[in-house]
């Protein structure tokens, strides 16, 4: 069994919005995990608090699958909680991102992720999501930053401090308006609904966009001109601009079923993963 102090922090591997995440060595084993770092003072009211318990009770209770972190342990000291996860020791999917839309003067250099790469990278999000939702928990933080690469290249989604237990519902059992901005579902930025698995989807066109474009959909840096955007029902989705070769028609007709403002026909959004499992 472990204990807390079989862990010594060694160096910082990110940054987390309510603390670090260091690289540790377990001492008697000398095995590597990641130790994210969650300071209570910064879980300053009841629904932070509640979060981060769920994050560690969720991903304690997930049984292992290849494409999601695993959660060895958990323990709070008097500052911190504490939580023992496996090392991911390739990095972010964000950090792809960044090495194929590379900035140069200010500007992004686009179109150098290929869709072959994206598809792969998306397709075993997918399987990640197909994964929790089975077992009723809404992910909601899907993004590049979240998705980690393993010594083998393939991803580990992790960070469970949005999700939420108990949905196993495409368009509800959620309400609270919580995520990443650029990532935000209409129906949870229209906010005066529920939500429910259907986001998680839409999630996946977003980073499937981010890959192929550098930017998320709909990108502006001005965030409330971004949600206005996000929010508008007469928008048209931009095709990833200068993409070469072109984005394929299948690759095109995927990214807009799943980036569909209207959640009951999303993809996926009748109730399963397989829908986008079966898209050409
Ligand atoms: P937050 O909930 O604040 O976003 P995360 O859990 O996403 O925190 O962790 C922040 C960053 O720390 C990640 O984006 C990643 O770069 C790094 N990180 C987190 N967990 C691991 C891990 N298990 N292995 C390697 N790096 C990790
Ligand atoms: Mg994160
Ligand atoms: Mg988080």
């Amino acid at each position: 069994p472990l204990t807390h102090l079989d862990f010594r922090p060694r160096r910082p591997l990110g940054k987390g919005k309510f603390g670090e995440v260091y690289l540790t060595t377990h001492q008697p084993s000398g095995r590597l995990y990641a130790l994210k770092v969650l300071h209570k003072r910064l879980l300053y009211n009841s629904k932070l608090r509640e979060r981060a318990r769920n994050e560690r009770r969720i991903n304690g209770a997930l049984g292992p699958h290849p494409f999601i972190i695993r959660m060895q342990y958990a323990f709070a000291t008097e500052r911190c909680l504490c939580l023992v996860l496996d090392l991911a020791p390739c990095g972010e999917l964000f950090q792809l991102v960044k090495v194929a839309h590379p900035w140069k003067n200010g500007k992004t250099k686009p179109g150098k992720f290929p869709e072959q790469a994206a598809r792969f990278y998306v397709a075993e999000c997918l399987l990640a999501l197909e994964f929790l939702h089975e077992r009723r928990v809404l992910y909601r933080d899907l993004k590049p930053e979240n998705v980690l690469i393993q010594r083998d290249g393939h991803v580990c989604i992790s960070d469970f401090g949005l999700s939420k237990p108990g949905v196993n519902h495409p368009l509800r059992g959620a309400r609270s308006m919580c995520g990443t901005p650029e990532y935000l579902a209409p129906e949870i930025l229209r906010g005066s609904h529920e939500h429910g698995l259907a986001v998680d989807f839409w999630c996946l066109g977003a980073l499937f966009y981010e890959l192929l474009d550098g930017y998320p959909p709909w990108f502006t840096k001005d965030k409330k001109k971004l949600l206005e955007r996000v929010a508008r029902r007469d928008l048209e989705l931009k095709l990833p601009r200068g993409l070469k070769p072109k984005l394929s028609k299948d690759g095109e007709l995927c990214l807009r079923a799943l980036l569909h403002r209207d959640a009951t026909v999303r993809l996926g959004s009748d109730g399963d993963a397989q829908a986008v499992k079966d898209h050409p």
